[in-house]
């Protein structure tokens, strides 16, 4: 029954960094050969946490498929779409909304995080929208029948909630729903520069993709080091230090050489930050040559984001009816 149909996308909250990059872009940058390829800019989930603030929701729109279209996305290959344009989605949202509990959501450890860390917003209790928000995730998925999901980490709890919702369904009204997996790539979880264990756009630890010179220089030099490491010449540990963290990642032919130099108290901290900087500004050098082809065609990105909405909405609607049929909907039909 599977298809060769992807499906992911990000919440516009913000413009996508490093660790969208390392943990989620490059992958369906590459899956997109292989994949009929849906890329969804999430605005009503972005809405469930920004509700009083719709004036960032979309002015983040634009950010979110520019960033997509600069690492690679390419809207030949790929479809990138507007969620709140599907109403379809809402549709399978409410439908689905009886297949799951209220604890069900309470338990999800993604959920649970998420309304710790948004505590000021939703103060004692939280709003239905927020905690159902997996469901709607759900309805993302499977209207558009996708198998794979590229995600990081922090997704695969919502992607478990996904699964349960496409068995319960299947098993009530008869085969109709695909059941997805999470794809998750070798980088699934990239920290963020306080040395949070997940980098994101609305904990304030992340480097953007668009980020400038200066910016990136900043935000390096003032990453979390070894603390017992005063002296140049003192051994240095790389394991709880952030910048040897990102080299990691963006100076895979010289890290060994700069462990062993940082342990035998070779190399000072200032300059292993600079050539952090030096290696981020060298990979990212392309991404914002094309980020700022899109940026001064914004006619082209809002092109590209209706003819892709276009599109995604003839497959949602082909769902809708298998889903109305098996639920005893379709009343005229
Ligand atoms: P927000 O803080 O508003 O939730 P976010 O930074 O978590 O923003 P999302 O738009 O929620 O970004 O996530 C988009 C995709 O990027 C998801 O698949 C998510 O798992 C992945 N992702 C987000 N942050 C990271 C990270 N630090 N490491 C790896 N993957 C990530
Ligand atoms: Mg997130």
């Amino acid at each position: 029954m599977n298809n060769k149909r992807m499906l992911t996308g990000d919440r516009p909250t913000g413009k996508l960094h490093i660790g969208h990059y390392f943990g989620s872009l490059q992958n369906r940058v590459k899956l997109q050969d292989e994949y009929e390829t849906y890329i969804l800019v999430a605005d009503v989930q972005a809405l469930t946490d920004n509700f009083n603030n719709p004036e960032k929701v979309k002015q983040n729109v634009k950010e979110i498929v520019m960033d997509n279209l600069a690492v690679g996305i390419n809207p030949e290959k790929s479809t990138i779409y507007l969620q709140s344009m599907i109403p379809e989605v809402a549709e399978l949202t409410v439908f689905y909304s009886n297949l799951v509990t209220v604890s069900r959501l309470q338990r999800n450890p993604t959920v649970k995080t998420e309304i710790a860390q948004k505590r000021e917003l939703f103060g004692e209790s939280v709003t239905y929208g927020f905690l159902g928000y997996p469901v709607n995730q759900a309805a993302d998925i499977t209207a558009f029948e996708a198998s794979i999901v590229p995600v990081g980490e922090d997704q695969l709890p919502l992607i478990e909630q996904t699964r349960e919702i496409v068995r319960k369904f299947n098993s009530i009204y008869g085969d109709t729903l695909i059941e997805p997996e999470a794809y998750l790539g070798e980088n699934k979880r990239i920290k963020g520069l306080d040395g949070n264990e997940k980098m994101g756009k609305s904990l304030g630890n992340a480097i953007y993709l668009a980020d400038s010179e200066d910016e990136i220089s900043r935000k390096v030099m003032s990453a979390v080091t070894d603390p017992a490491r005063i002296k140049k010449d003192d051994p240095g540990n790389p394991d709880i230090c952030m910048v040897a963290y990102y080299h990691n990642l963006f100076s895979k032919s010289e890290i060994k050489n700069i462990c062993e130099e940082c342990k035998a108290g070779k190399r000072g901290c200032v300059a292993c930050k600079k050539q952090l900087i030096k290696n981020i500004l060298k990979e990212l050098q392309p991404i914002q040559e094309k980020r700022r082809y899109y940026e001064q065609r914004p006619e082209l990105v809002k092109e590209i984001l209706m003819e892709g909405t276009k599109n995604a909405r003839k497959i949602t609607k082909q769902t809708m009816e298998k889903v109305k049929k098996a639920m005893k909907l379709d009343y005229f039909a």
